[in-house]
C-alpha cells in the first residue's frame, strides 16, 4: 500500500468511526433525502426538508381549505409560539423575547432604526466591512436617511471581526453597533459578550445578525446582555426557501423602543381598528402585518427539531465535522493550492468551513456536476456548509475525495471562469 492510499483508507475509517459514535446520527432519518448519492454541503444557505415539515404543511393547507378564516383563531399566535421555541431551545433567551417576523433584512431595518431613535443626539452606527451585504446596505440607507455616520470597522475576511477593532471605533457618539455573530464567508464567530460589553460601556446598543448562528452554534443572548438580534430560519433551522425570519428584543428594552413600521399587528386591541397607532408594550410591537402562516409552520417544525437535538450537541457535532474537514483538506488539498479561509479553532468557527483557491468558482461548478453541492463566495472562496442534523462525516469524506480527484485531474478547468447570477 502506498502512503497516500493508506491515508485515504485512514480518513474513510475515521469518518465511519465518527458516524458510528455520533449521538445525533438518527436525526438524518427525520429529513426527506430523495437522492442518497447527492453530497449536500450547502445547508448553511438552504437547509434540507424535515419530514415533519412536509406533513405539517400538508395539514396546514388542508386546515386552510376546511377552516377558512376560522383558522386565524389558531394562526394568530403562531409567530410568538415559534419565537418561544427559538428562545428556549435554540437561542439562549427567554419566552416573550423572540418572535417570527418579516425577513432578516426588514428586521435589521426595524431594529436598527428603533435603536437609533432610542439614542437621540448620537450620530454614529458602527459595523464592519465583512458584514453580510444586506446588513451593510440597510445600515447605509438608514444612516443616510437619518443623517448619521456609518463607521465601518476593517475586518480580516478569514479570521472575523476583532473586539479590539470594534473598541477603537467606539465613543460616546455611537448609538448602535451592528455585526454578524458568525461571518457568512469564513464562519468566524465574533466575541458577542466582549463586543456587547464594550458597546454598553459607551452607552450604545447592540444588534446582532444570527443568520449563520441560529441552529449551528450557541448564541448566548442572555449572558452576553445582547439588546437586539435577528436571523434567518431557512439556513441551519431548515424552515425552507423564503421562510420568515425571527427577531429578538431584550425584555427590559421592549417598552422603550419604537420601530418605524407602524403596522396593525403591533397595535393594542388590534381588532378595535382604532384611529391612531398605539403599540402594545410587549414584543408584539415589533410585528408589522399578517404573518406568512405556511412559512411559520415550517419554522416551527425546524426550530423544534433543533431544540429536540439540543443546541449544545448540535454545536459540538458542527465543530467536529469542521475539524475533520480541515484535517482532510490539509492532507489532500493543500498540495493543490487550497488554503483554509476559516479560523482553525473549533470554538472560533461556526457551522461551515471555507477554502481559498484562485479557481474556487470553477471547482464549485465541477463539484456540482459530480453530485457534490458546496457554494462559492467572492473572492475565490469555496464554502462547505454542514447541516449538523443530517450531514455525516462520510459525506464530508465523499465531498472532499471528489474535490481532490477534480484537482488531481484538472477537470475543473473545463468549466467557465465567468460567474453565474446565483453562486
Ligand atoms: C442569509 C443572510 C441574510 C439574508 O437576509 P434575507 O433578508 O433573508 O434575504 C442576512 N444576513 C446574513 C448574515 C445572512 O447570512
Amino acid at each position: 500500500m502506498t502512503p497516500s492510499l493508506y491515508r485515504v483508507a485512514d480518513f474513510l475509517a475515521q469518518a465511519r468511526e465518527l458516524d458510528a459514535a455520533d449521538p445525533l446520527a438518527a436525526f438524518r432519518d427525520r429529513f426527506v433525502i430523495p437522492d442518497e448519492r447527492l453530497v449536500y454541503l450547502d445547508g448553511n444557505s438552504l437547509g434540507r426538508l424535515p419530514t415533519s415539515t412536509r406533513e405539517r404543511l400538508h395539514r396546514a393547507i388542508d386546515e386552510w381549505g376546511a377552516d377558512l378564516i376560522r383558522g386565524w383563531d389558531r394562526w394568530i399566535t403562531l409567530a410568538r409560539e415559534v419565537g418561544d421555541v427559538l428562545a428556549t431551545g435554540v437561542l439562549e433567551a427567554a419566552p416573550g423575547e423572540v418572535v417570527l417576523s418579516d425577513s432578516t433584512s426588514v428586521n435589521l431595518y426595524k431594529l436598527a432604526d428603533a435603536a437609533c431613535a432610542a439614542r437621540p443626539g448620537r450620530r454614529v452606527i458602527v459595523t464592519d466591512d465583512d458584514n453580510f451585504p444586506t446588513d451593510r446596505y440597510i445600515l447605509q440607507g438608514l444612516a443616510e436617511a437619518r443623517g448619521l455616520e456609518l463607521r465601518v470597522v476593517k475586518t480580516d475576511i478569514d479570521l472575523g471581526v476583532s473586539v479590539e477593532s470594534v473598541r477603537e471605533a467606539l465613543d460616546e457618539d455611537v448609538a448602535l453597533v451592528s455585526l454578524s455573530h458568525v461571518a457568512y464567508r469564513s464562519g468566524a464567530v465574533a466575541d458577542m459578550a466582549a463586543v456587547t460589553a464594550a458597546a454598553h460601556a459607551v452607552g450604545a446598543l447592540t444588534l446582532w445578525d444570527l443568520s449563520h448562528s441560529a441552529g449551528a452554534v450557541r448564541v448566548p443572548l442572555r449572558s452576553a446582555g445582547v439588546d437586539l438580534a435577528t436571523g434567518c430560519t431557512y439556513k441551519h433551522l431548515n424552515a425552507g426557501p423564503g421562510a420568515p425570519a425571527f427577531l429578538f428584543v431584550r425584555a427590559g428594552l421592549q417598552r422603550e423602543l419604537r420601530q418605524p413600521i407602524w403596522g396593525w399587528f403591533g397595535q393594542r386591541e388590534q381588532f378595535d381598528m382604532g384611529a391612531a397607532y398605539d403599540p402594545v408594550e410587549t414584543l408584539d410591537r415589533f410585528q408589522v402585518g399578517t404573518p406568512p402562516v405556511l412559512g411559520a409552520y415550517a419554522a416551527l417544525e425546524g426550530a423544534r427539531l433543533t431544540a429536540e437535538a439540543g443546541i449544545g450537541a448540535v454545536a459540538e457535532k458542527g465543530a467536529a465535522l469542521g475539524a475533520y474537514a480541515i484535517e482532510v483538506c490539509d492532507a489532500w488539498l493543500a498540495p493543490y493550492g487550497f488554503a483554509l479561509a476559516s479560523p482553525r479553532s473549533g470554538t472560533r468557527r461556526g457551522g461551515h468551513v471555507t477554502l481559498h483557491h484562485p479557481r474556487a468558482w470553477q471547482f464549485s461548478q465541477a463539484l456540482r456536476a459530480a453530485g457534490v453541492v458546496p457554494d462559492f463566495r467572492t473572492p475565490d472562496r469555496l464554502r462547505l456548509g454542514f447541516g449538523t442534523l443530517y450531514t455525516r462525516f462520510a459525506d464530508v469524506y465523499a465531498g472532499l475525495a471528489c474535490l481532490r480527484d477534480i484537482a488531481a485531474s484538472g477537470s475543473h478547468r473545463e468549466f467557465p471562469e465567468q460567474h453565474a447570477r446565483v453562486t
